[in-house]
């Protein structure tokens, strides 16, 4: 089984109290890409510039990331800047270049048509919606978005929701999303849109889901350093979807576990700057943490 993710490939520069990155690679979907790429088949749908190199590639090759659904376009490739206080949560955008991405139309071939999983990456929605309408049957379509959308362009964004399983989303962007203060509120007034289930990333507080009535409650992987928060809500997505395409099986217990290897992936992306740390990770450094995990969430009910 694999995983079509359609979202940015970018060259980020990035500040953080710790240090600084000029031009690195990034983008919601190269996060996204690499993390999941540890669980299952990773079919990626981006475009980027004139400026990309064969080097910029490897680090998805190496991962055996399927790249045919990667377009070249004359120009540059997506850029982002964004600075960190000492409050990681929170990333504040300083410049955001379209580039390649304005002109973008992604283009399915028959092969990726046929996925079952898709992740919508934080990217434009018109897009996103272009790449559900080429897919024939998906069995889950899971999506992200960020504030730089949810203020251009909402109504689209509402429409893409419409055609969502899984939303995917960061706490202070579910709050603008809906409108609404009170997380739980939130997760209720976005839920009624069209998504069975809400993913709530909070950060170095963890996450919460929302589904149905339930509610399942994660913490965040209690890291002594932490370098680099970019990416970070990426490669939880690709640890959840890796691990639910891998498994296939979508019951509370198995999403519940999903978040775990999410944040797994997301604990050690942050551990330094760009794809660095996640394109160095072995599987016993990911079931290593997953038990460590259990063992800091485990307690016996009297
Ligand atoms: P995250 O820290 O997981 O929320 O995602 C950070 C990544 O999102 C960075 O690598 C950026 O390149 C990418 N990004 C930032 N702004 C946008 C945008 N407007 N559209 C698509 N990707 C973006």
């Amino acid at each position: 089984m694999s995983i079509l993710v359609i979202g940015s490939v970018a060259f980020d520069s990035v500040k953080t109290p710790f240090g600084q990155a000029e031009d690195v690679l990034g983008g919601s979907a190269a996060y996204f890409s690499l993390a999941a790429s540890y669980f299952t088949k990773v079919k990626l749908v981006a475009v980027v510039g004139e400026d990309f190199t064969q080097e910029n590639l490897a680090i998805f090759k190496d991962r055996q990331i399927d790249l045919s659904g990667l377009q070249y376009s004359h120009g540059k490739t997506f850029r982002w800047k964004g600075e960190y206080g000492f409050d990681l949560n929170e990333a504040r955008t300083i410049a955001t270049h379209l580039n390649v991405l304005e002109k973008f139309q992604p283009e399915i071939s028959a092969d990726y048509s046929e996925c079952k999983y898709i992740f919508l990456a934080n990217i434009d929605p018109d897009l996103q919606r272009k790449v559900l309408d080429q897919v024939k049957n998906p069995k889950l379509v899971a999506c992200d978005t960020m504030n730089f959308w949810i203020e251009s362009k909402l109504d689209s964004l509402k429409e893409t929701l419409k055609r969502v399983n899984l939303l995917i989303i960061n706490e202070a962007e579910a709050r603008e999303l809906a409108d609404e203060v009170n997380l739980v509120k939130a997760a209720k007034k976005i839920l009624s849109w069209g998504p069975d289930t809400i993913i709530i990333k909070r950060g170095e507080y963890g996450a919460l889901m929302f589904s149905g009535d339930t509610i399942f409650s994660c913490p965040a992987y209690p890291l002594e350093y932490v370098y680099d928060p970019t990416g970070a809500g990426d490669s939880f997505a690709g640890g959840v979807m890796g691990y639910l395409t891998n498994s296939q099986d979508l019951s509370e217990q198995n999403l519940r576990r999903a978040i775990i290897y999410g944040s797994v992936m997301a604990s050690y992306n942050v551990e330094n700057f760009s794809l660095k740390r996640l394109s160095e990770l072995t599987l016993g450094d990911i079931e290593k943490r997953f038990k460590e995990f259990k063992q800091l969430t485990h307690f016996e009910e009297l």
